[in-house]
């Protein structure tokens, strides 16, 4: 047995474990870092882990801080962003469903990775960079210890050999596995049930086959035929398929349920999830029927919290070894970025002052924000069959996204002063108040108004120019820290506006009884949106009067999610909506 000593022993190289070894060697070269996986290379491609899709929280991560950004674009494949079909593929086709993605290839790039590949490479990049790989050795046990002494690992293999590691940090970064977080009892519900399925072909499956080549419009409406590279949802009634292209050629399948709604054993082998497929959205199991499956995996239950991530006794848990929320809208990799970027904070502080304490508030500040990103998932699967509901949900968390999390990561709020962060956190708080409000509307809305198909869809999210697309845009641009509280502050007010319009929408949508119980069962009254009384009065107007009338922020609303269905069986909008928002009680002061 030999004994080693590192500064940093990162248990598991997969993709939270190597990309915390590259920042912590780009932020700290001085540093001994260690890294071990039983897993050892040549990793396969493709059919490796699941997590392929980026979002641009975790390509900002890749791409800037690790300065991945050409290796991804020659290796990977750019992402032309998430692409939905909700409405369900039971009873109608795709080209008949409602088309929710953005027009052209992203402005701020997001791609699709091939985790084996991904993997590969950055072990390699790590090991010319002077990490010290252990590779097909197995972590056995950790001995945590206290104060100033040094923490001891045991490794298992290559071929049996026993070894003992000595660091003065340990970062658990064995995903599920969840070596720490077991040991230590951290792991926590989320309160939000969820399966999944998934499994790999040997082929590009691009979802312009599933459209016959004589539906001219349907193809017209992608003329440089990028559609493919999107990461596609298609949802149905407590479910989602992803389709994802990966640069090794292969394409990634898979099946989100909500355990509420679908049983496990309807997706938990690969026969089951094909018939699954076939049941509820009949044209991809018709073009996945002929390519056999590669690989095949599934999770009973996949999301999970934790109690703690952070230690001032000098460990840390990052990546699925510490928390997983949902992967619609793949934000597993966000996390890991901001799990990585606290912890790396975390072990610069104490190798340079020997002070860990700011562990406590950073662990606090990760988990209030992945606390918060539950609410976005937990009991809105019922929703995703649902046109109407989605194109507004969609394009509200976007909003949400781009306006918050997105530019507290951009901005590197993370390496604020504690007390400046702690200002930027608590103004998420006033974001998160509404996007609570805005998911159980979205839910109340779907639940009481029931699904109506009709009409199938183009939306284009985000169209340029707009209020969404600014946001999304703005990602480009630095501000000094000063700066960043009054920008939070307005994208805030501007998404508070926004929530008012969705609001309004929502009790045009419904029927008038539907609106009256919504706005009871929302408490609507106490929500004190900032919506002017002159607003409450435009409705009643002629269209064009109307269209006139409406601010920026109303016209840009419309304008992104359609024109309110016309009706005519509510005497009077203004009266309705005062009704519901009991304004003449609590008319809010602007
Ligand atoms: C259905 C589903 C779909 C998803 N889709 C997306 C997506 O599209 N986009 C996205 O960003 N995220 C997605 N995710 C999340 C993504 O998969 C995870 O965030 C990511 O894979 C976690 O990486 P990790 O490094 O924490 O864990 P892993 O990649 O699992 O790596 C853990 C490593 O630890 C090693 N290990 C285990 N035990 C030990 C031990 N005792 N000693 C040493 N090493 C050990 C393992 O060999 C492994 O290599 C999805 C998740 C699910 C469940």
């Amino acid at each position: 047995m030999t004994g080693m000593d590192f500064d940093i022993v990162v248990c598991g190289a997969g993709m939270a474990g190597s990309t915390l070894c590259r920042q912590l060697r780009r932020e700290l070269p001085d540093a001994s870092i260690a890294c071990i996986d039983p897993i050892a290379r040549p990793l396969p491609d493709a059919c490796h882990k699941v997590g392929e899709s980026t979002v641009e929280l975790a390509t900002h991560y890749l791409a800037q801080v690790l300065d991945l950004e050409s290796y991804l674009r020659e290796d990977h494949i750019l992402k032309n962003g998430l692409r939905f079909f909700p409405g369900g593929g039971a009873t109608h086709s795709l080209a008949e469903r409602t088309e929710i993605g953005p027009p052209q290839l992203p402005i701020v790039p997001s791609f699709q990775l091939d985790r084996g590949r991904l993997e590969n490479d950055l072990r390699a990049m790590n090991e010319a960079d002077g990490v010290q790989l252990f590779e097909g050795a197995k972590v056995t046990a950790v001995d945590l210890a206290p104060g100033d002494a040094p923490h001891t690992i045991a490794l298992s293999g290559p071929e049996g050999a026993k070894r003992t590691l000595r660091a003065r940090w340990f970062v658990d970064a064995t995903g599920r596995r969840q070596l720490l977080a077991r040991k230590l009892g951290l792991r926590r519900s989320t309160d939000h049930l969820a399966r999944a399925a998934w499994f790999r072909v040997g082929e590009r499956v691009d979802v312009a086959e599933l459209v016959p080549p004589s539906d001219t419009a349907w193809h017209e409406r992608d003329r440089t035929h990028i559609r493919w590279q999107s990461t596609v949802h298609f949802m149905g009634e407590g479910y989602w398929a992803w389709l994802i292209p990966l640069s090794s050629g292969f394409t990634s399948v898979g099946i989100v349920v909500d355990g509420d709604i679908h049983p496990f054993e309807a997706i938990h082998t690969e026969a089951q999830a094909r018939a699954f497929l076939a049941e509820h959205e009949p044209e991809v199991a018709a073009r996945l029927a002929e390519p056999p499956a590669r690989d095949f995996r599934c999770y009973r239950e996949y999301s999970y919290g934790a109690e703690r991530v952070f230690s001032p006794d000098r460990w840390a848990l990052v990546g699925e070894a510490g928390t997983f929320v949902d992967p619609f809208y793949s934000p597993g990799s966000d996390y890991i970025a901001l799990a990585n970027t606290y912890a790396t904070r975390l072990i610069r502080e104490d190798l340079t002052t020997g002070d860990a304490t700011n562990a406590d508030r950073f662990s606090e500040w990760y988990l209030r924000l992945f606390d918060e990103s539950v609410v976005t998932f937990r009991h809105m699967m019922g929703a995703f069959g649902n046109p109407a509901v989605m194109t507004a949900k969609i394009y509200w968390d976007n909003l949400q996204y781009w306006s918050f999390l997105c530019q507290l990561f951009f901005q590197r709020a993370q390496e604020l002063p504690l007390d400046h962060q702690q200002e930027v956190l608590d103004e998420g708080i006033e974001f998160t108040r509404s996007h609570r409000r805005a998911q159980a509307l979205f839910r109340a809305w779907h639940d009481l108004g029931g699904v109506t198909l009709g009409e199938a869809r183009n939306v284009y999210l985000p169209p340029i120019p707009s209020i969404l697309a600014n946001a999304y845009l703005d990602l480009q641009k630095r501000v000094e820290p000063a700066e960043l509280l009054p920008l939070l502050r307005t994208k805030r007010a501007l998404t508070e506006e926004v929530l008012g319009e969705l609001v309004l929408r929502v009790l045009r949508e419904l029927p008038e009884e539907a609106g009256r119980t919504l706005a009871r069962d929302l408490e609507l009254a106490t929500w004190e949106l900032p919506i002017e009384s002159r607003r409450l009065t435009l409705d009643d107007l002629s269209p064009r009067d109307r269209r006139r009338a409406l601010s920026s922020v109303a016209k840009d609303v419309e304008r992104c999610l359609g024109k309110p269905t016309p009706r005519d069986d509510v005497a009077s909008w203004e009266a309705h909506y005062r009704a519901c928002l009991d304004r003449d009680v609590t008319d809010v002061a602007l």
